[in-house]
Order: C-alpha cells, then structure tokens, then sequence
C-alpha cells in the first residue's frame, strides 16, 4: 500500500477508491496521467500508463530512494516492485516472477527493461568482474533478441513480435550468475509483408549505429565470427526468397529468375539444382512404398516458398535464442558451496487482443490471456490467504469469476477448440475452414462461452461461412476462421528440411535436425502449431505457479503515441480486458488495507491523546487499538500478529483528514 499522497495527485492505491466503480477508477487513472503520475498500485499490483515521452524518474537517486525500502515508503514504481521481488528472494529464498502484461504498445518491453536495469544496478556492490559479465549479457541479449524479434506495426514503432520470459538466476549472495530465455509464439506471419529485415541491413545513419549495436552485442555475449556471418546469410536468403517468382506453360511450373535461386544457394551453402528443386517439386511416399517426385502447381510452388522463408526465420531466431540460453546458462553450480540457487523471472508478453478482424494468432494469445488470467486470480487470493493465516485472521471466502470453463473451452482433450482444429487438420481430403467451424458448431453448441451464426441465426454481425465468438473474461471476441487450419498444421514440405540440412553451413544444419529423415522414414506427423503453443503456455503457467509473482498491468493512453492525450473510451476498454476492477474488488472484498503496527503508529498517533506524542502501553498494538477505539473503528478492523488489517478505505481517509487538519 502506498503512502498517501497529496489528493492532488489522485489516489496513489486504487483500493482507496471512494466506491469500486468503473467512473472512479477512470477518473483516478486519468487524474494521474495527467499529473504525470504513471504508476498506480492496486495493492502490490503496478498499474502503468505509457507516458509516451521520457520520464525524469529512472536514474541514479530513483534506484537510491527505492532500493531496499517497502512498497509503501515511496509513490509507486516499478522499481518498488523489483525491489520487493528482489527481496522475496533474497531474504526468503523465494523464487519470484514479474509478470508484464498489455496491449501492443502499452510499455510492456521499456518496463522490463527498467526492471533488469534496476535489478543490475542494486547487485554486484563489489564489482566482481564474473558477475558483472553476466549481467552484461544478460542485458546485451536483450538488444539482439529486439533486432531480430521486434518489427515496426502501425500500433508501436518496436513491437515486440514474440512473448518472452526470462530467468534470472542468483546466487547466495544476491548477485546474477547467468539466466534462461524462453519464447513464445513468434509472429512471422507479417515478415514477408512488412520487410522488417530490412532494417538489419539499411544504411541510414540511424539504422547503421543499431546495426553496430546488434553486432557488438552479438560478440560481447560469445557468438563467433562464422555464427554472425551465418546469422547475416540466412537473413539475406529469408529477403531473396521474397523475390523469387514462379512462371508456368501448360502444367510445368519454372522459376522466373534463376540468378536470385543461385544467390540463395550459396548464401545457404546448398547447390542451386537442389534449391530450384525444392522450390518446384516435392517428394511423396505412395502407398506401395514407392517414392516420387511431384510438381507443385504455381500456388502450391508460392505456398512452398513461403513456408520456407517462415520457417528459416523462425529457425533462426530459435537457434539465437538457444545459443544465448547455452552461454548465460549457470554452470557447475553447487547447491552446497553456494547456497540455494534463486530465480527472479520476468514475463514480457502479448496482452489480451481485439482487433476488427481476428485470426488463429489472436486466437492463440486470448487463449494465452486466459491463462494467465486464472493464474492470477488464483494467485492473489492465495497470497491473500496466505497473508490472513500468518496473520491469524479468519479467511472469508472471496466471489470471483472462474474462467477455467473458457481455458476448457479452448484446451480440453477431444472436446475443445485445439482438439477438434486438430482432428480436422489429420483429416485426410479437403478439409476446409468452414468444414471445422460446423465440426466446432455441433461439438460446443452447449458451451455457455461459444456461439455462432449458426447458433444465434439472428445475430448479423457474424456470418455464417467463418465466423465462431468466444465469451472470454474480457469480453466477447469473434474470430474468422479463414486460414485457421493451414496456420495450425503450419506445413512445411519435408524436401526443404533435407535441403537446409544437407547445407555444408554446420550452423544452418544445427538448426534443421528433423531434415535427416528420408521421407520414408517420415511418418509421424510433427505437432499441430495450436498444440504446440498450448503445450508451451501449460509449461510456461506451471513455472510461474512455483513462483511469489508481482504483476504490472500496463496501458497504452492513446492511438497517437501522444503524451498528453487520454482517450477515455480505449483506456477503460484496456481496464476492463486487464480485468483490473475486479482485482481491486479481490482485493477489498477482506481487507483494503494493512500496515504494521509501528508503522500505523507513526502514522497516525497526533489522532490519539493517549498515543500523542508517546504511549505509555505494553505494546506499539496496543497504542494502535487506542487510536482505533478512540475513532470508533472498532467494527472494522482485524488485529493480525504484526499488522492491523483495515476492511474499508474510508476509515483511512477520516484518519488521513484528521491528520492533515492537525
Ligand atoms: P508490443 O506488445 O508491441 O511489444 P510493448 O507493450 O512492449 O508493445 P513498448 O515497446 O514497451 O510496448 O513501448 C512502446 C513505446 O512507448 C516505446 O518505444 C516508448 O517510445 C514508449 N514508452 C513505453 N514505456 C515508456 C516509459 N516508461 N517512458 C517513456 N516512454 C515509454
Ligand atoms: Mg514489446
């Protein structure tokens, strides 16, 4: 709980809100922004509005007033929940994360950041070279991980193509002794479109100094000089593969400009016949065992080429994140010399999304949402819990939406969404998009969350041939299925794994191990890519579940990247998919407020003639009930071990009044 600041600034702490309502929380949310104040706690949670222009409070005397201080001893800040996960696990031994979540372009990536900087500037006070090493790369990884997984949008200039979470690993002593990367669901769907590659080619001066930036940062964490020049040839195949065109006469489909095949050949150490091959037929298995050689057709053939380029540049960055992982990876760490080793992990990752159209990848991240959603709720009412029993206060059960019924809706074996997708996709014959929405209409025509054109006839904003509507807890998204199945099966014909594998780069071979099967050898189907997130987003909810998390929910104020414009309609829009009323609510359906003994004391003993200026009794909680009793709060209160537990805010206020009047 933060101090109370002046109410000029608004309320520092939406669990001090007059009434839950969402007029209140608005107002207070854009009080605040326009006071500059961009962080707002909802108890531990941080609530941040992208002030989209730099801020005068990150530097050296900011890290100084936050560092090693309770959340509630200065305005709130990013820094005060880094510092209060930091602690967690220094003082605890606990392993904590820091969940990040948002819309594209709310401050999700520039808050991590201020996190791992802030993390790095409060160890190492001795500035031991080893660990400052690591915190090095670990920073530097961030930078390249940004160059080849961040593309300009209309929606932010640097936006984040891929969710991230990162482990920080610590020793004993508090200090970083290396970490983990994981990534989530690359979007590679707009590379061919938007050329975003480019920039780690152009020639401005602008981009030229990140370029520079990229490649020192690619050898200050380790990669060899040959890694780097793979990396910049197989981005120069990734742009050429975007050139070739195919032609056709009667049925035989040729490459249009044979040169740009032989260029992408020898930027990816193959022969030219092999590529061209690739490129225009593909090798099947018939039913006798025999195996043959097929010609695409002009579209399959643009189909192919396609694929390809999404895949090399998924690889790719794959393979980049895995070489990072392997070098800042802890090693040879004994568990008995050391201590126990702990991890501060931070989540950076896509927030809830509605667009006008929404499509398999909107699809995947609201599924993502949900989970994480359940994750939190399940998590704040357990530290809740947890903080009633320390404290020896009785828990009252709290209401609250349990959207496992939608996470089923998405997940569940054979019944859900994933599933049925699934089976259409082993489906032999033309299995169309519409084929598995009526599939979807018959199986989940019960689902409370799931409806269509089908099911509600009159609703014409859906129509009939795509259309499917989820409930989620953020509110109601309808998604085409125009293109679902060809995204889930994510095909990639199998003659160009053999090719990239077969290339005399060991560095491009490294990254296609699934290329050494023979076609006959092929028979298991590789794993849908619903599946395959799902089964990342389970792991990735388990890791966090063993973790203490701290949450910060950030909003993005406007369309126009302006720093003074706060569109009301967009930011309630954001406060309701976050679902942070009903967080508030969690969190003051038991106690708004807590604060230690001591602490209430200093705060409020002018309120009381027998605690005023000193009290005479055994204890500091004996001075705090005086204070209560002799305000008539007795009803409201419940006195825990070490802190006094306060149900509704406005007790506080009245104190507050009647200090500042004194
Ligand atoms: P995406 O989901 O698209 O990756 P994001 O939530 O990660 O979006 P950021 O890239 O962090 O968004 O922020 C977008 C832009 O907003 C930044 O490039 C920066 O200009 C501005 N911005 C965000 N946070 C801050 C901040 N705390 N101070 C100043 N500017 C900020
Ligand atoms: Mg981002």
């Amino acid at each position: 709980m933060a101090e109370l600041e002046g109410l000029e600034f608004g309320k520092s702490d939406f669990v001090l809100l007059d009434e839950v309502t969402m007029e209140q929380f608005m107002e207070n949310l854009k009080l605040r922004f326009e006071k500059g104040r961009i962080y707002t706690y909802i108890g531990e949670v941080v609530v941040s509005v992208n002030p989209y222009r730099q801020m005068d409070i990150y530097g050296k005397e900011a890290i100084d007033a936050y560092r090693g201080r309770e959340l509630y001893e200065n305005p709130p800040h990013l820094y005060a929940v880094s510092d209060a996960a930091y602690k967690a696990m220094k003082r605890r031994a606990k392993d904590t994360c820091i969940v990040i979540s948002g819309e594209s372009g709310a401050g999700k990536t520039e808050a991590s950041k201020y996190i791992m900087q802030y993390i790095a500037a409060i160890t190492n006070p001795s500035q031991r070279a080893e660990v400052e090493s690591v915190k090095n790369v670990l920073l530097k990884s961030n930078c390249v991980l940004e160059a080849f997984g961040n593309a300009k949008t209309n929606r932010n200039d640097n936006s984040s193509r891929f969710g991230k979470y990162m482990d920080i690993n610590f020793n004993f002593n508090g200090d970083p002794t290396g970490g983990h990367i994981n990534n989530y669901l690359l979007e590679k769907q707009r590379l061919r479109s938007t050329f975003e590659l480019f920039s780690l080619f152009q020639t401005t001066n602008n981009d030229r100094s990140n370029h520079k930036a990229v490649m020192s940062a690619l050898d200050v964490i380790g990669f060899s000089k040959e890694e780097i020049n793979s990396i910049y040839q197989i981005l120069a195949a990734i742009l050429l593969l975007g050139n070739v065109e195919f032609g056709s006469e009667g049925e035989i489909v040729h490459v249009v400009d044979q040169d740009t095949v032989t260029h992408i050949s020898e930027l990816t150490a193959t022969d030219p016949e092999s590529v061209t091959k690739g490129l225009l037929y593909r090798t099947v298995a018939t039913g006798g065992g025999d195996v043959i050689e097929k010609g695409h057709t002009e579209k399959d053939a643009c189909f192919g080429r396609d694929a390809f380029a999404k895949a090399l540049y998924e690889r790719l960055f794959g393979w980049i994140v895995s070489r990072i992982n392997g070098i800042i990876e802890v090693k040879d760490y004994n568990p008995v010399l050391h201590g126990k080793n702990t991890v501060i992990g931070v989540l950076d990752i896509y927030g809830f999304e509605i667009f006008d159209n929404n499509s398999f990848e909107q699809f995947c991240i609201n599924y993502c949402n949900e989970k994480l959603q359940q994750l939190f709720i399940e998590l704040i009412l357990q530290q809740e819990q947890e903080e009633y029993q320390r404290e020896g206060i009785t828990w009252q059960h709290i209401d609250y939406f349990n959207n496992q019924i939608i996470v089923d809706l998405v997940e569940q074996q054979h019944k859900g969404i994933l599933s049925i997708l699934d089976e259409a996709c082993l489906t032999v014959g033309k299995v169309t998009d519409t084929v598995c929405l009526e599939s979807m209409d018959t199986k989940l025509a019960q689902h409370p969350h799931y409806t269509s054109r089908k099911l509600s006839p009159t609703d014409k904003t859906m129509d009939f041939q795509k259309h499917f509507r989820i409930r989620h807890y953020a509110g109601d998204v309808t998604y085409s299925v125009d293109g679902f199945l060809d995204k889930n099966k994510d095909l990639l014909f199998q003659d160009f794994k053999r090719l990239m594998y077969n290339s005399a780069n060991p560095v491009l071979k490294e990254m296609w191990p699934d290329g050494q099967l023979s076609i006959t050898e092929v028979t298991k189907r590789p794993l849908t890519a619903g599946t395959l997130f799902k089964n990342s987003i389970v792991a990735l909810v388990d890791k966090l579940a063993c973790k203490e998390p701290y949450y910060v929910r950030c909003i993005k104020p406007n369309e126009m990247k302006s720093p003074v414009l706060f569109d009301d309609a967009r930011c309630q829009h954001q406060v309701a998919y976050l679902g942070l009323l009903e967080n508030v609510m969690v969190r003051r359906a038991g106690f708004a407020y807590r604060q230690q003994y001591p602490r209430f004391l200093q705060r409020y003993k002018m309120t009381c003639e027998y605690t005023w200026p000193n009290h005479l009794m055994a204890t500091d909680r004996e001075a705090v009930e005086a204070i209560i009793t002799q305000h008539g709060f007795q009803g409201d209160v419940a006195y825990g071990h070490t802190k006094l537990f306060v149900r509704t805010p406005r007790t506080l206020f009245t104190l507050e009044q009647e200090r500042a009047t004194l």
